[in-house]
């Protein structure tokens, strides 16, 4: 079965959504179509009041609806519902996905809303498997810690993986008890509106999970409300320290951020099948067109096995087919926008100018319907001053490094700023097992680049990759705050 569809038969909705009404107010903003950069739906955008009318709707909802305190397994049951509800509805929110992302049709249908979906699942089972603490006393005195919610969360998220990243933000903290407001990025506002109004029609009270469509002066105010009592973020680094300081001038409200990755692969010398690790090194720098916070970008491999891997690593990346994301069969998808290209453009550039050198690739692909779509590419010789090693490009490139020692391996595999995760590829279980402690990222993959599709693993950077985790028990955690009780029943 082919999944290609015409994306002019797709019928999009831009709206927010505030206590299960659909609202228009605001601006509107354009929003493009990165596979053929023709005009798609415009957005409204919502100002100062209408996020505020989002916020107290939530806090209203938080506060009188019941959610919080209900039996957690009726909240469990709402939102496996919902799951069912978006499982129906997977091709209709796949493809208006599909539409103003990156996010190719197929690997939406098979990858993205499968994934969507397992989290909530995942999240539902957690809902009555909340425990707090109780510490010992003397008689009559008993202390203990409670996890409550924390209200109205505040959730924004990037272009990349909308639907994920969405259900990511909204499922773990609704499982446990909290109203949510998001903001989905401005380049790719489709999807979560559907998404919202399904878990409504699966039972969630209205106004529990809102959405705001806008950009960054949108996040902004939902990040400055007082009402929004917890923030999470994914996106880029600089995007998310701005945040940092105004959640912490704007009541001292605690933060997840998940930022930008420099991800090494690194390659022992003990590897045996340069097959498999090369279509892993070329995945890991290629899904989505490298706009992966995780993309696998700086390659550092022996010296002696540079050639025949970048031999086998460019058949690959000369075999993927760049085109529109409603053709299933293309597997290069378009940069989310022309400015995202430029911005490559640019600073690939300047990295020639440092002194780099392009091994494959370079530039756009030529020619490609009005997209934007960029050449598998790949470099050497990157001066760790230049932007090409200490800022992110976030596109289907990769810097490879050569290494005789070990050492030096590791020492050009941990990077000064970014810390989210990095790639080991060793077939020694005793080598692996003691550079995963030497390797400073927030995960280590041992011949398994990317996320894998399972939801208890907790995700998260360290350093500039930001902090705390989502996904797993700690994924739940993030948006419980715990209160400590101190009863005294003594005479
Ligand atoms: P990218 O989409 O390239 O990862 P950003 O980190 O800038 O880039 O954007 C991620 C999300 O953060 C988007 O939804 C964007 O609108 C939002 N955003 C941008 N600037 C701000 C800001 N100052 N405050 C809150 N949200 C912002």
């Amino acid at each position: 079965m082919s999944y290609d569809f015409n994306p002019d038969s797709v019928e999009l909705f831009a709206a927010h959504l505030i206590g299960g009404e659909r609202v228009h107010a605001g601006e509107t903003l354009k929003v493009f179509r990165p596979s053929d950069g023709l005009e798609a739906l415009p957005i409204p955008v919502a100002d100062a009041a209408t996020v505020s009318r989002a916020v107290e709707s939530a806090d209203h909802a938080f506060r009188t609806s019941g959610w919080a305190d209900a039996n957690p397994l009726d909240r469990a049951a709402v939102l496996l519902r919902w799951a069912d509800l978006i499982d129906a509805n997977r091709e209709r929110i796949a493809r208006a996905e599909a539409i103003a992302s990156s996010r190719p049709i197929a690997d939406l249908m098979e990858r993205d809303m499968v994934r969507a979906t397992g989290a909530v699942r995942y999240f539902a089972q957690w809902a009555d498997k909340v425990e707090g603490q109780l510490f010992a006393g003397k008689a009559g005195l008993s202390s203990y810690a409670k996890p409550e919610p924390y209200g109205v969360v505040g959730a924004i998220t990037p272009f990349n993986f909308p639907v994920i990243h969405g259900i990511w933000k909204s499922a773990a903290p609704l499982a446990v008890g909290n109203a949510v407001v998001l903001k989905p990025s401005e380049l790719t506002p489709y999807s979560s509106l559907l998404v919202a109004e399904l878990a409504i029609e699966a039972g969630l009270p209205k106004g529990l999970f809102n959405i705001v469509l806008g950009a960054g002066a949108t996040g902004a105010e939902l990040v400055r409300h007082p009402l929004v009592r917890k923030v999470t973020f994914t996106g880029s680094s600089a995007t998310g320290a701005r945040i940092m300081a105004a959640a912490a001038e704007n009541g001292t409200k605690p933060v997840t951020l998940e930022l930008g990755g420099k991800t090494p692969q690194l390659v022992l010398r003990d590897v045996r099948n340069l097959d498999r690790v090369a279509g892993n090194i070329a995945a890991g720098f290629l899904a989505n067109s490298g706009q992966v916070c995780t993309a696998g970008t700086r390659l550092i491999v022996p010296r002696e096995l540079l050639e025949p891997l970048l031999e086998k690593v460019t058949v690959i990346a000369n075999g993927r087919k760049a085109g529109p994301t409603w053709i299933a069969g293309n597997t290069l998808p378009p940069i989310i926008s022309e400015k995202q290209a430029a911005r490559i453009d640019a600073m690939l550039a300047e990295t020639r100018r440092d002194g780099a050198e392009v091994l494959l690739g370079g530039g756009r692909v030529p020619e490609m319907n009005g997209g934007a779509y960029y050449q598998p590419t790949i470099l050497s010789g990157v001066p760790d001053s230049s932007v090409g090693y200490t800022g992110e490009f976030f596109g289907p490139i990769m810097s490879v490094y050569g290494y005789d020692d070990e050492e030096e391996g590791i020492a050009l595999a941990n990077h000064p700023t970014y810390a989210l995760a990095a790639s080991l590829y060793t077939d020694n279980l005793q080598r692996a097992m003691s550079l995963v402690d030497r390797l400073e990222a927030g995960t280590v993959w041992v011949n398994a680049h990317g996320r894998q599709p399972d939801y208890a693993t907790p995700q998260g950077g360290f350093n500039g990759s930001g902090f705390g985790k989502e996904m797993g028990r700690s994924g739940l955690e993030t948006f419980l705050r715990s209160k400590t009780v101190v009863l005294n029943y003594g005479e």
